[in-house]
Order: structure tokens, then C-alpha cells, then sequence
């Protein structure tokens, strides 16, 4: 079991050090909430049998998988046939991209340079067989707009994938004008929707998709657990072959468990929903107005300027310093580690070297600018107690690296 936090002093920055950490990490993955855990354990002890074999311990299974699809059918609004379950958004995003255009064949593709790697890597994999792709550059907050979706489309776009809110800005993109302009042209669209679940409201009525990615260890659900939604009639074929699982569009031997865990976890997601989000918000802006107040001309915030194209659980700032040098992210973010806060920042480690997040790039960051990054996600559990400890601690850190620079 994870520890709770306790608190004890440190001189450091004067305040109650976390004996554990203090979590803000969110938008990398979320605490699993203790009741989705209580409902996945019957399924990892007695009920272990293989939701497709008729006996008794399978159909038993079965019935928690059915009855897992019909709470996030309720949620998202659509039937339960038209909801696959997967290993993770990777794979939803992989099965959706692949299956769209394995269908279409060989065509232009429109996409964003913010959108998730699960998303880009797979299109550049397309790119080298004869497909074509338009990557279109994000405005401030990741955010893509209609009109430069309608701008990039040609005779031959076959599909556009965009996501809802970015995972490292929080912008949100308002996937369902670009669902109106894609219906009207007849056009697929996929979104990736990992970061928007319980973040704002929608479902697939609203949001118009044809295809939707989801995965359930961002939502306090259990890793190892997507969703891939293909709305009915879609031009999508099958990704994963193998058994006839999810009516033969997806094969593999169900995660039970898991499934479980992620129909308790959309369903926990709509309890209080404005409660959390209202608490979530609140935090946010103290984060922000903190941080401002403490570092003012130093921290710059990577996010849209109107507050409500950003989702409030995800705060990304930068620390340009003047001479055009910047604070190092990786040493921050360790700094803060020592202090246990638990951040992340959107650099990859690529052959050995980090690399600066594409998507602070594609949002006009110079390199220094984008590699100083760090983000906060938020989530329910987040405290008050524990956004006055990083606002504490966090300032002297900058000031010292500042110095040393
Ligand atoms: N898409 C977005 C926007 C994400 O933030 C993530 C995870 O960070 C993924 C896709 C991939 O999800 P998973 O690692 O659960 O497969």
C-alpha cells in the first residue's frame, strides 16, 4: 500500500517535509482510487477464468466485462458494441490510426506537431508507406483550431486525428467544430481523449468523433487497461489479430481485472464531478498566483490564455532566465525530488541525450526555453497542504539555480 503522507520539519524551505511525496505528476498517471482497487481484487483471486470460456469461473468474468462496457457505454454516451477494450491509449491510439487507414489506403492524413508520440509515431510509420501527412503547428496551449483543419484537407484525406486536451499544456482543442467540418466532408475523424476524461464534460454525442482513445490509469483506473470507441459503421478494420475477442476486433485474452477496474473508475469519474473540478481549479490557480508572485518576470506559463481552453489539472511552466539562459529542467525536477515533490517534464531521453519536448517546440520555445519546462498535473486527491509546500519550496530552488547559472 502506498504510505500515506505524514509530515515532519525541515530547515530547508521552513515548512512540514512530506515523509512520503507529495504527488503532481497526474497527467503521467493517477493514484488508482481505493474502491477500483476493492473491485478488481475479486478478479485477480477467485474469479480467474478467461472471459471467453463458457464454463462457470468464464461466464462469471464475462459478466464483469459486460458489465464494465455498459457503465462506460453510459458514460460516453454511445451503444456497448461500438466500445473495444485495450491494453492502454498506445494501443487505442496504434489500433485507431492503423485500422483507418488500412481501410482508406494509401492518402493524406491531417494530425497536429502536439499530438501525443502514440500518435505520431504511428503515422510516421505510415508516412514510409505511401501515405502522406499534414503535422499542422499548434496556436498557444497546443490548441488546433477548425479552420486550420479545413485549410490542410485535400482531395485525398483519408482522416484527421487530433486530440482533446493536450497532456502537456492542458489546452483543449474544440474537437467537436472539427467533428462538424469532418462530417460534413465525410471525413474520419479520431481523438485522442486520454487527458479530457473527468477533466471536462463530454461524450461521443457532443464531441461527434468516430473513433476515441482511452486510458483507464489516467482516470485513477488500473494501468494496462484502453478503451478504443469505433463509432458503428466506421471505416476502421481490426488491429490486433488473434482470437475472436471483442467481436473479432480485437484479439486477446480479456483483462478482467482491469476491465473491471476501468467501468468502476468512469463510473467514480462522474461522481462529484464538478466538486473535484471546482477543487482542482481552485488549487491551480493558488499553483499559478504563487508561483507568480514569487518568481515575477521568471516563471512563464506554458498554457492558453483563456482559462477555459485549459483544462485546470495541468500547469506547465517554463524559467527563461535574462542573457538567454534558462533553468535546466532535469536538475529542477530532481531538486524538487529531493524535496518530495513529484513533477515531470515533457523531455525524452533519445540516445542517451535529453531531448526538449516537441510540443513546448511546436509552440515556438526555443530549445533552453522548452528543456526548462516542468509540469504539474493535479488530481482529486491534490491538497491544499500540498500546493503551500511546493510554493515554499519551489522558489528558493529557482533562486539558487538562477544564481548558479
Ligand atoms: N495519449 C496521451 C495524450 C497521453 O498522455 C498518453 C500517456 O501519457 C498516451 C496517449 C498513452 O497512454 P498509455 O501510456 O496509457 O498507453
Amino acid at each position: 500500500m502506498v504510505p500515506g503522507i505524514q509530515f515532519m520539519h525541515t530547515k530547508a524551505v521552513n515548512m512540514q517535509k512530506p515523509a512520503s511525496f507529495i504527488y503532481l505528476d497526474n497527467a503521467s498517471t493517477t493514484k488508482t482510487d481505493p474502491l477500483v482497487a476493492e473491485t478488481m481484487i475479486p478478479y485477480l483471486t477467485e474469479v480467474y477464468g478467461n472471459a471467453s470460456s463458457i464454463h462457470q469461473p468464464g461466464r462469471v468474468a464475462q459478466v464483469a466485462v459486460e458489465e464494465s462496457r455498459e457503465k462506460i457505454a453510459r458514460v460516453l454516451q454511445c451503444e456497448v458494441s461500438e466500445i473495444i477494450f485495450t491494453s492502454g491509449a498506445t494501443e487505442s491510439n496504434n489500433a485507431a490510426i492503423a485500422g483507418l487507414a488500412e481501410k482508406a489506403g494509401p492518402g493524406h492524413i491531417i494530425t497536429s506537431l502536439a499530438e501525443h508520440h502514440a500518435v505520431l509515431h504511428p503515422l510516421h510509420e505510415l508516412e514510409k508507406k505511401g501515405y502522406s501527412c499534414t503535422y499542422l503547428k499548434p496556436g498557444p496551449g497546443g490548441v488546433i483550431s477548425a479552420s486550420q483543419v479545413e485549410e490542410a484537407l485535400q482531395p485525398d484525406t483519408i482522416f484527421v486525428s487530433l486530440m482533446l486536451v493536450n497532456n502537456e499544456t492542458g489546452g483543449i482543442t474544440p474537437v467537436h467544430e472539427i467533428a462538424s467540418l469532418c462530417q460534413s466532408k465525410n471525413i474520419p475523424l479520431h481523438s485522442d481523449t486520454v487527458q479530457a476524461a473527468g477533466k471536462i464534460r463530454w461524450d461521443v454525442q457532443q464531441l461527434g468523433v468516430d473513433l476515441l482513445s482511452l486510458s483507464s490509469h489516467k482516470f485513477h483506473g488500473p494501468k494496462g487497461c484502453g478503451i478504443l470507441y469505433v463509432k458503428a459503421g466506421s471505416p476502421w478494420s481490426p488491429f490486433l489479430q488473434g482470437g475472436s475477442q471483442e467481436r473479432n476486433r480485437r484479439g486477446g485474452t480479456l483483462n478482467v481485472a482491469g476491465i473491471a477496474g476501468t467501468g468502476k473508475a468512469m463510473e467514480i469519474l462522474q461522481e462529484n464531478f464538478d466538486k473535484n473540478l471546482k477543487h482542482v481549479a481552485q488549487l491551480s490557480q493558488k499553483l499559478i498566483s504563487g508561483l507568480q508572485e514569487a518568481l515575477p518576470g521568471i516563471v512563464h506559463l506554458n498554457r492558453h490564455p483563456d482559462p477555459a481552453l485549459s483544462v485546470p489539472h495541468i500547469v506547465n511552466c517554463s524559467f527563461p532566465l535574462p542573457d538567454g539562459k534558462a533553468i535546466d529542467g532535469e536538475m529542477l525536477l530532481l531538486n524538487l525530488d529531493i524535496e518530495g515533490i513529484c513533477v515531470s517534464n515533457g523531455s525524452a531521453c533519445t540516445s542517451g541525450a535529453i531531448e526538449p519536448s516537441h510540443v513546448l517546440q511546436s509552440l515556438g520555445l526555443d530549445s533552453k526555453t522548452a528543456k526548462s519546462s516542468i509540469r504539474f498535473s493535479l488530481s482529486k486527491f491534490t491538497t491544499t497542504e500540498e500546493i503551500d509546500y511546493v510554493l515554499a519550496a519551489l522558489p528558493p530552488i529557482i533562486r539558487r539555480m538562477a544564481a548558479n547559472a
